[in-house]
């Protein structure tokens, strides 16, 4: 598969130098935008509820769930809700 001009379909590899642009950064410096209500605004500034298995991290604007982390056994993973972009700054 080719990727020298816009259209081309390749695999994820593709991006990532792209990725990396955006989450080589400290993660709670990253600006997000919410699905619900359009508002953007550093992570850092979420609403956070916390205990030993969950991070729910809330819009501060409208209080939709951005994204939860959760801790397992197997890993930390990601689940994201109304999380619409993620920037670096
Ligand atoms: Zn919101």
């Amino acid at each position: 598969m080719r990727a020298d001009n816009a259209g081309d379909v390749v695999d994820g590899n593709a991006v990532a130098g792209l990725l990396a642009e955006v989450f080589e950064a400290d993660a709670t410096s990253l600006v997000g935008v919410c699905g619900g209500c359009q508002a953007a605004a550093p992570l850092a500034e979420t609403v956070v509820e916390i205990d030993e298995v969950a991070a729910i991290m809330r819009c501060r604007t409208c209080t939709h769930t951005l994204l939860t982390i959760l801790r397992a056994p197997a890993g930390t993973r990601v689940v994201v809700g109304t999380l619409r972009e993620l920037r670096a700054q």
